[in-house]
């Protein structure tokens, strides 16, 4: 990646017009190693905001993107959006002004660590796996069947390993 990335610009360019807002639309690809899932980014905005001052150069910036997740009870696909801001800034001892790294880190944070598809959300039965927000099961052990599962678990290992 060399300068002409639509994310690094000139420091003389931005200090001579004064300022720069630049409105871009970024491939999602090119963050997908930033993300557990590589496919997790939908689509990606920014819009980024140069004010220069007297040996420096700020930049206000802010992302808005669209994901496609997965509901932490039921599994079921969500797609959401989320947007974030932040700023930066450079000294006038540099060349470029290279806003990739900030962008990554403010992108690889967007994603939520847990979401719903729903605060109602019934999740799956632990029994059979059904989503219980379209489908009834006549499993009876409801949300103890992993508490069973786990006790049974404890009891074979308190079993030691002899045969
Ligand atoms: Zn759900
Ligand atoms: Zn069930």
């Amino acid at each position: 990646m060399q300068e002409n990335t639509p994310l690094v610009f000139k420091y003389s360019d931005i200090e001579e017009k004064g300022g720069l807002e630049a409105k871009l639309s970024l491939d999602p690809a090119l963050y997908a190693d930033a993300f557990d899932r590589p496919d997790i980014l939908k689509s990606l905005r920014l819009e980024l905001n140069f004010s220069v001052g007297g040996d420096s150069i700020l930049l206000e910036g802010r992302v808005y993107a669209e994901m496609d997740l997965e509901c932490s009870r039921c599994t079921d696909p969500i797609t959401r959006a989320y947007e974030d801001s932040f700023d930066e800034v450079y000294p006038d001892t540099l060349e470029y002004v290279d806003t990739r790294e900030v962008v990554r880190e403010t992108v690889a944070l967007l994603a939520p660590i847990k979401v719903l598809c729903g605060e109602a959300c019934k999740g799956r039965c632990l029994v059979c796996g059904i989503n219980r927000n379209r489908e009834t099961c006549g499993c009876t052990t409801g949300n103890f069947g992993a508490f069973n599962a786990l006790k049974g678990l404890k009891l074979g290992d308190d079993g030691k390993t002899g045969k």
